[in-house]
């Protein structure tokens, strides 16, 4: 039996014993704690309903181009929902111009996103993610304004605008 088979057999029964939630390991770091969320969902189900280029953010970590987001043109009162699983994400009123050509929030809501460290780039980040699928929503920098001095940035692609 080749060790590529042994391994596969391993993450299997992981897998297995894991079934409550998704376990989801770190990308690039195998020290990264597994993650556990409500709405799990396999790779197919997910690429069906969010179609290529949502999946690829949501799943896959990718990064949409800077200004290309509709929504960061949305200045409309409403709830900023995960283009995933409709997690309620982030209140219009804590939306604010950054400049950097993502939509950008200086607060999420209660509970609605957890965050990890991401080494992807030679200079560590904090990714932020849907608490409730998973899903990869984008980064989160200590250069924002007032009053908690943070800055969501967000793929629009992630997202859906629900207009109050
Ligand atoms: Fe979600």
């Amino acid at each position: 039996m080749s060790s590529e088979a042994v391994s596969r057999r391993s993450f299997i029964g992981l897998a297995g014993v894991a079934s409550a939630g998704l376990l989801l390991f770190g990308r690039s770091q195998g020290s990264a704690a597994p993650m556990h969320f409500a709405v799990v969902r396999s790779p197919a189900d997910w690429k069906h309903e969010l179609g290529p280029q949502r999946y690829a953010v949501l799943r896959e970590a990718a990064t949409e181009p800077p200004f290309s987001s509709p929504l960061l043109k949305e200045h409309r009162k409403g709830t900023f929902v995960c283009a995933g699983c409709a997690n309620a994400l982030f209140s219009s009123a804590t939306k604010f111009e950054s400049g950097t050509g993502w939509p950008s929030f200086w607060k999420p809501l209660p509970r609605a996103v957890v965050t990890r460290p991401d080494h992807s780039l030679v200079f560590e980040r904090t990714e932020v993610l849907c608490a409730r699928c998973g899903g990869h929503l984008g980064h989160v920098f200590d250069d924002g304004p007032k009053p908690t001095g943070l800055r969501y940035c967000m793929n629009g692609l992630s997202l859906s605008f629900k207009p109050a």
